[in-house]
């Protein structure tokens, strides 16, 4: 399921679903599920451990979020039909609006694919700015709370267990009480506690896949020409394991990114960056590197050893009252930006269960409606992975043949500019993989070149 096969927003579809929801976690899904929850619920508090910081400003929470951060097209309209004018405030606030088509410079096997012919419009700005713009747009709904510097340590039930009815909480006092509530939406990420409370519970705990790709990412900042938009992107891919790129960011900086895979550790200190970069398959990085200053002699490097999924929709059993959402259900490697995308389909299917759904059984039948935003992300990412013959895990059926046609595909793609627009909508999450086997995409991928 992608952006093309999710109704959108409607705000006229929701109201009077409970008195109050309480989110665990700040961070996107977190202030994405608020944001809908807002329309049903008389109050939504968020619950955060970090304090949440006034400006665009990492947290100790959400450290990945020092790493440059794509936002593909599913979560862009989604996020500008939640928050209208969201483009304007992340433009006011010094981010940008760049042209996919033409500014996004994507290469992969042995070549850049071809611009696509329409233009494809992508907000550009470092992860804790396109946080800040969603999080001050949602402190301003009068429903919500955002309550900071506080952890949430458990969940209550009724008598029998089988709902959730409220959060324990630890603010910086240290002292635990409680919060009663009618749903509580666990969006604490990639290590989120729920499997092993569900087990505490009597309940079974979802069934994990992790596949083992050790990637590691390693960032660091420079200056940009004031018009230079251009974005490059060059992922590790067989044989290559290393891969890199460098994304335009708010008041005219740039971030460089290098990523190794399978033990080829990118540099984590300012001398060695520059070698690992002359050592991509593109030029661009370095050149970038060797013509604008270095803002900081920080490298922020960040190891990302597995894609992890949570299969909540195979459970028979879930308490009512209790969602899990984003990260905390599936966390892919990042090389192709999908993580926000699928937490603002989350929140859009969330938006859609409520109303058809209200509270009953919403969990299974939320977990059943994302398990198939969650297969098109994985099978993209995992797919990537398992191009390499180190990766270790459970290996979707198929994906062989997938990258074999994917891999055929690309390269057709550095000269057809539709097949291009095809591909380049598909990873955006805009349009199904489907799509990429029609008869006349197929006919054109594996017709021989003359
Ligand atoms: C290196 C890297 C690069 C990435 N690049 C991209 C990209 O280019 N494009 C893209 O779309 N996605 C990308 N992602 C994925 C993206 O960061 C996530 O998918 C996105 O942040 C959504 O995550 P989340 O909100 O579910 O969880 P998180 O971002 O992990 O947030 C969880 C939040 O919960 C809080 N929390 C945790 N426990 C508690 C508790 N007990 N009580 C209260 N609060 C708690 C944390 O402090 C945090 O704020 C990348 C990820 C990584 C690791």
């Amino acid at each position: 399921m992608t952006l093309e096969s999710v109704p959108a927003y409607d705000s006229e579809r929701i109201s009077g679903v409970g008195n109050h929801a309480v989110v665990v976690g700040a961070s996107i899904s977190g202030l994405l599920a608020a944001r809908v929850l807002a329309d049903g619920f008389d109050k939504v508090t968020v619950v955060e451990r970090d304090e949440l910081p006034d400006e665009p400003k990492t947290r100790d929470g959400a450290p990945h979020a020092r790493q440059p951060h794509l936002l593909q097209e599913a979560g862009r309209v989604i996020i500008e039909d939640l928050f209208p004018g969201y483009g304007d405030d992340l433009v006011s606030e010094g981010g940008l609006i760049i042209d996919i088509a033409s500014d996004f410079n994507f290469y992969d096997e042995g070549g850049y694919v071809a611009s696509p012919s329409t233009q494809i419009p992508g907000y550009a700005g470092s992860r804790p700015l396109l946080e800040h713009v969603i999080r001050k747009r949602v402190s301003e709904i009068d429903e919500v709370q955002l309550r900071d510097s506080t952890r949430v340590v458990g969940y209550r039930t009724d008598e029998r267990g089988t709902t959730v009815t409220g959060a324990e909480i630890s603010g910086t006092d240290d002292n635990n009480t409680s919060m009663s509530a009618d749903l509580i939406v666990d969006a604490t990420g990639r290590t989120s506690r729920t499997p092993k409370w569900l087990e505490t519970r009597g309940y079974e705990s979802p069934e994990v896949a992790e596949v083992n790709v050790d990637l590691a990412y390693s960032t660091t900042t420079v200056e940009r020409d004031p018009d230079d938009q251009r974005a490059f992107w060059a992922p590790a891919s067989p044989p290559y394991t290393r891969g890199g790129g460098a994304l335009p960011i708010e008041n005219e900086r740039r971030q460089v990114v290098l990523h190794g895979v399978h033990g080829d550790d990118p540099p984590r200190n300012v001398d060695e960056f520059h070698d690992f970069a002359s050592s991509l398959q593109i030029t661009e990085v370095e050149e970038i590197l060797d013509s604008h200053d270095m803002l900081s002699e920080d490298i922020d490097y960040y190891p990302f050893p597995s894609s992890r999924r949570r299969y909540y929709e195979e459970l028979d059993c879930f308490p009512s009252g209790f969602l899990v959402v984003g990260d905390a259900i599936a966390s892919y490697n990042p090389i192709y930006g999908q993580g926000m995308s699928v937490a603002a389909l989350h929140a859009l299917v969330l938006h859609h269960t409520l109303a058809e759904n209200g509270l009953g059984n919403l969990g299974l039948e939320f977990f059943d409606e994302v398990e198939q935003i969650v297969d098109v992300a994985w099978m993209m990412a995992v797919g990537a992975d398992f191009q390499f013959p180190e990766t270790t895990g459970p290996k979707p059926r198929g994906t062989g043949l997938m990258g074999w046609y994917l891999s055929r595909l690309t390269r057709k793609a550095h000269t057809d500019r539709d097949l291009s627009e095809r591909f380049i909508r598909v990873i955006m999450m805009e349009k199904p993989p489907k799509t990429l086997f029609r008869p006349g995409v197929v006919w054109r991928v594996l017709k021989p070149a003359i």
